[in-house]
């Protein structure tokens, strides 16, 4: 870089320093817009504060309301927001997206959840790290990478997007449809979920939810023998998963970075299994009736590797079903898939990977750490609607945070990680020497 930028890009870390207290009035106000999601709580209010916000910054701005989208109605609308500052000349465009959403409060709080105290250097509150920190780090540092150099190539954009908790379908998949991460459009897109300041984040797993459902025939409880239990025939199915499929699963490892390091191979939760007759309300004092179960459901999640494929995944448990089919007397099922997303991995070569890491080592005077999600964000959106590969997640807080009870944000980390942005911006929309 030549000199004059050099000695900018320090003035431009000190212009960071000296917003440290709009950072945490902004990240407070933030906070204090209960973004619930479900149902969809209050997304235009926060669309509309982003709005004066950004406007007032000399962003353009356009509210999207994801019409027919999953959740979508009048009562909850989901909106979205897309501001985008021009520069002075011609260049590529970084974009900053955020999701707006928060999951529920739960229990075991000490602070108001929506309150936005700050005590000892963090700033409390439902989505503090997930991820309204990093959406407030992204604006400071635009706003301040504009200050300092009003003359920047190429244009930034930053978008607020709902529903990332359920799925993004109201938000970035709805955006990416319309064309807002086409590369014509966007050439760089960084995520400020939080991964923490020191880290890259080059995507996630795939994931694939199935509902599997086995069947009998009812029957006096006191003659099983003349039903069929379908409970019994989702036990060997259970039976089978533990014997064949659990260590196979373990036995598979990955290039990817994921972290905690037991993602690392392949894994599958049972969420949920019902058989036989519903349960009865709480208050309901009687007692059950004698009946074999003629049906049996388990709910699962597997989620796999970059190295595994979507029809490996449901075919290996799809064998496995028609093996007891074959070998099991009166053995039937059904199996639905119920959701799919594929892995998304950004190449370590990718243009905004390396700025980014350029940035995180003489910002933070480390190299960063490369990991990659256990479970799915935005970016599969982003990778397989808006074909865009250039895609990170990278943002302050710590992931281990995210939906527990106190949650914060250290606001140091905050200035840090926005210190970094701004470098990246300065990186990718400054001229270089041979310009
Ligand atoms: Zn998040």
């Amino acid at each position: 870089m030549p000199e004059t930028t050099t000695k900018n890009l320090s003035s431009l870390i000190k212009r960071i320093d000296a917003l440290r207290d709009d950072l945490v009035a902004l990240t407070q106000d933030l906070i204090r817009i209960p973004t619930l999601n479900p149902p969809g709580d209050c997304y235009r209010d926060i669309c509309d504060y982003l709005d004066a916000r950004l406007s007032a910054h000399g962003f353009e701005t356009q509210l999207v309301r994801a019409i027919g989208a999953p959740g979508d109605s009048e009562k909850y609308p989901r909106w979205n927001i897309v501001a985008r500052k021009e520069g002075r000349r011609p260049g590529e465009c970084v974009h900053f997206n955020s999701h707006t959403d928060v999951v529920e409060v739960g229990a075991g709080w000490t602070f108001d959840p929506f309150g936005g105290e700050v005590s000892d250097g963090k700033i409390y509150g439902r989505g503090a790290c997930d991820m309204k920190g990093g959406l407030a780090a992204s604006i400071i540092a635009a706003e301040a990478f504009i200050q300092e150099f009003p003359d920047f190539a190429g244009a930034i954009e930053i978008s607020g997007t709902a529903d990332e908790e359920s799925g993004g379908y109201g938000g970035v998949a709805y955006l990416a449809e319309k064309g807002f991460f086409a590369p014509e459009r966007v050439q760089h897109v960084i995520i400020p979920e939080p991964l923490q300041k020191d880290r890259i984040c080059l995507g996630h797993r795939g994931g694939w939810w199935a509902e599997i459902e086995t069947f009998g025939e009812i029957a006096h409880g006191a003659m099983p023998f003349l039903g069929d239990c379908a409970v019994r025939h989702m036990g060997a199915v259970l039976d089978k998963f533990e014997t064949d499929l659990f260590p196979a699963m373990a036995a598979r490892t990955t290039d990817m970075p994921v972290v905690p390091e037991g993602a690392r191979s392949s894994t599958m939760n049972i969420n949920s299994i019902h058989g036989g007759q519903p349960e009865q309300a709480e208050d309901y004092t009687g007692l059950p009736a004698h009946c074999v179960p003629d049906s049996c459901r388990i709910m699962i999640d597997r989620r796999y590797l970059a190295e595994e494929t979507h029809a490996g995944v449901s075919g290996e448990i799809e064998a496995i079903l028609k093996d007891l089919e074959t070998n099991r007397e009166n053995f039937r099922f059904d199996i639905r898939e119920v959701n799919h997303v594929a892995p998304s991995m950004t190449d370590k070569a990718a243009p905004v990977v390396s700025t980014v890491d350029r940035s995180i080592t003489e910002i933070l005077g480390k190299s960063p750490e490369y990991v990659a999600s256990p479970g799915t964000y935005d970016q599969k959106h982003i990778d397989r609607i808006g074909k865009l590969k250039n895609c990170i997640a990278y943002g302050p807080g710590l992931l281990e945070l995210a939906h527990k009870p106190d949650e914060y944000i250290g606001i140091d980390d905050m200035l840090d990680s926005a210190k970094v942005m701004a470098h990246s911006l300065a990186q990718l929309l400054l001229p270089t020497d041979n310009d």
